[in-house]
């Protein structure tokens, strides 16, 4: 009844709506790296249903309710697309303003975008799309990897079976309305009671996934298809089941990994509320010890509720490494290979498996030796591990003696406290965006200063802490530092440029950290530095800064993450006080390819012998004045990239929080002069897989 009521307001809201003149909004640019997907798109028909009027979401020709989650995701709307919104209503005007600024800060996705992931995982991220492979042997299976990590245990097969619903019903249309209601508000407190476990669990990541589903709940498009086909005389079970079948084969038709995954979020719930209709009992995985866990897809609700003492791997048929069920496994810490011959879910239960999460394969009937070495394996990184962190305080220092500076990258004062935890001797990079995104107006000068006071006292006096002032632009655009629209963000207004176009933020900036500078041991660089006039322009409005506040002189340097930087390494080195190597930029701008283009991405490796080439450059323009270099960039973890970078003489890692007890351990058993030669090789191979070839053993932990 509720449902239908609802849907006839909305029909008379509609004639009312008439009444008042449809309000356009500008074009409004995307800023989100991987399209609207569940999440930004329900914080968008969330707050949209706030408002009176309609409003709708236009993209190229298309318009949708922007009330609904489903329909926006089916939108498709991808990074840098233009959309418009059109409200229609009593406060159509109040829904543009508010909303606009919204989407164009990222619905909530505002973060920065994150680092390439070492090679070894984001080659098979990356790889999603990529051909199936196949292997010869009938008890070899292969996928890809989702999250990393062996496990030996016995095949459980999970499989949802399809509920049975009756297509239609003696009840009045308005009884299987009040039944679907039901259901639906019972399924909204079940997922409430998870959120808050979650929250209560500090999983808030995971808990805003289950959000994500109440909104799904509470979708006009899903609600309006089901009371329709109540109102022709179906039942409420049959009329909901359609409703989410359709929506979700729409969603899974899409030619967007990412939307086409939340058509398994669209069952999750969508079995949820039938399990309420039909009464029946939402099945626990009950899982004998040991399991190995098939099934074609697992959803949020079935790993939420896994027994981690009880499951030792996951494995699905469908899915990809941005699957719900692969961000899971990698945060529960289980091995995980997804998108996997289809003949997997053929394999009986009890049959015994090895799942490797970093090849992405699943051995059938090991024979006992392959257990003995998996298990001997486990083991000994397992005290690996242990020792790592029971040593992570111990300097990082070659068996022959060469000393490491091994510092970390942060961007938030609790980032500061977890490294100094993990053995970090100071910080290298400290990612100042954090402090700038997701607002409406920029930091003030006072409120920077105890930011980056905080992070000083924190790191005490004597360890480093490297500031990166403001790296944002067209890709990232700020609400109050508006940039215009960019044919190509990564080459128009960004990193320094923005600081030296709009020299109040950039002077506010440098004073906060001037004002904390007595605090501790702090230095400063400027990102995306391509040319020396650009280094020099933004040095003079430093030390203009500098001698208005009367602090004494601070190391100065640049990211060296433009090619023209590193092969200008010399001219560089005469006047900046250090040097840090991004080579997250220096390899997306050697090899002319995106860093997060899905399809480019697996190719940009920071390994290839071009990058390479640049770091050798940098590194030997800057000793000659004896300027030290460090390497902020992703490969700075990655186990196979370390050896090389010392080897070709950086003084200073700069490395992800919770890589930072591993790569010390790896260093001590390093020899330099072997690094050396490796580094010297490296230099004359032919691509980033022989250069990995030179450390295959060294693999992520
Ligand atoms: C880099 O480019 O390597 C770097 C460390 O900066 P960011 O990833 O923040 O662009
Ligand atoms: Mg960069």
């Amino acid at each position: 009844a509720e449902i239908l009521e609802r849907v006839l307001e909305k029909q008379q809201g509609q004639s009312e709506m008439g009444d008042f003149e449809p309000a356009p909004s500008e074009p409004i640019l995307v800023p989100n790296q991987s399209a609207l997907h569940a999440r930004p798109a329900a914080v968008l028909a969330n707050v949209a249903k706030k408002y009176q009027s309609g409003i709708r979401v236009q993209k190229g020709d298309t318009q949708v309710n922007a009330k609904s989650t489903v329909a926006i995701m089916k939108l498709n709307i991808k990074l840098n697309d233009k959309v418009n919104l059109i409200a229609q209503g009593p406060d159509a005007h109040e829904a543009i303003r508010d909303l606009t600024p919204m989407i164009r800060e990222g619905l909530g996705e505002e973060g920065h975008a994150p680092a390439p992931a070492p090679a070894s995982v984001s080659m098979t991220e990356l790889a999603a799309p990529a051909p199936r492979p196949r292997s010869d042997d009938p008890d070899l299976l292969l996928g890809f990897t989702a999250s990393s990590g062996l496990a030996v245990g016995n095949v459980f097969q999970v499989r949802h079976a399809e509920i049975d619903v009756p297509e239609t019903t003696e009840n009045s249309p308005q009884e299987e309305n009040q039944k679907l209601d039901t259901a639906i508000e019972k399924g909204k407190i079940e997922l409430e009671a998870l959120q808050a476990r979650l929250h209560n669990e500090s999983d808030p990541a995971k808990a805003a996934i289950f959000a994500a589903h109440q909104e799904l709940l509470e979708d006009p498009d899903i609600l309006e298809m089901a009371a329709s086909a109540i109102a022709k005389g179906k039942s409420a079970a049959f009329a909901w089941q359609t409703a989410i079948n359709t929506q979700a084969d729409s969603l899974a038709r899409l030619n967007n990994i990412l939307l086409a995954a939340r058509a398994n979020d669209l069952h999750d719930v969508g079995r949820r509320v039938l399990q309420q209709l039909m009464g029946a009992e939402a099945k626990k995985l009950d899982t004998p010890p040991n399991t190995i866990l098939l099934a074609e897809d697992l959803t949020p609700s079935d790993t939420i509720n896994l027994d981690r003492s009880k499951v030792l791997g996951i494995c699905t048929t469908l899915g990809g490494a941005t699957s719900h069920v692969a961000i899971l496994a990698r945060s529960l810490n289980i091995p995980a290979v997804a998108g996997m011959d289809p003949r997997a879910l053929d394999v009986e239960d009890g049959t015994p498996v090895l799942l490797d999460g970093n090849k992405g394969t699943l051995r059938l009937y090991p024979d006992t030796k392959e257990v003995a070495r998996t298990h001997a394996l486990q083991e000994k990184q397992r005290i690996k591990q242990q020792t790592a962190l029971k040593n992570a305080m111990e300097p990082a220092i070659t068996a022959d003696g060469h000393r490491l500076e091994t510092v970390a990258n942060i961007s938030s004062l609790a980032d500061a406290e977890q490294a100094l935890s993990f053995g970090a001797e100071g910080v290298g990079l400290l990612r100042s965006e954090f402090l700038f995104l997701g607002r409406t107006a920029a930091p003030t000068e006072d409120e920077q200063t105890e930011t980056y006071t905080a992070i000083a006292k924190t790191l005490g006096p004597d360890r480093p802490l490297v500031i990166r002032t403001l790296d944002v632009g067209g890709d990232k655009p700020l609400p109050y530092l508006p940039i215009p629209q960019e044919e190509n963000p990564f080459l128009g207004e960004r990193g320094i440029r923005v600081g030296l176009d709009r020299p109040e933020i950039f002077r506010t900036q440098i004073r906060a950290i001037l004002r904390a500078s007595t605090e501790g041991k702090i230095m400063v660089m400027f990102p995306i530095i391509s040319t020396l006039s650009e280094w020099r322009a933004a040095k003079a409005m430093f030390e203009e800064e500098r001698e208005k506040l009367d602090v004494p002189a601070l190391p100065v340097g640049i990211m060296v993450e433009v090619p023209a930087a590193a092969v200008m390494a010399e001219q560089f080195a005469r006047e900046a006080d250090f040097f840090s190597i991004g080579t997250n930029d220096l390899t997306q701008y050697t090899l002319a390819m995106d860093r997060g283009h899905p399809k480019l991405a697996a190719q940009v490796d920071g390994l290839n012998p071009s990058v390479l080439h640049l770091i050798a450059q940098t590194v030997n323009g800057a000793h000659t004045h004896k300027t030290w270099v460090g390497v902020c960039g992703g490969i700075a973890s990655d186990p196979q990239a370390v050896p090389l970078l010392i080897g070709l003489g950086v003084d200073e890692l700069s490395i992800s929080v919770p890589a930072i007890p591993a790569i010390k351990a790896q260093i001590r058993e390093l020899k330099l002069s072997e690094c050396q030669e490796n580094a010297k090789k490296a230099l004359t191979l032919d691509s980033a897989a022989e250069v990995r070839a030179l450390y295959a053993d060294q693999v992520e932990e």
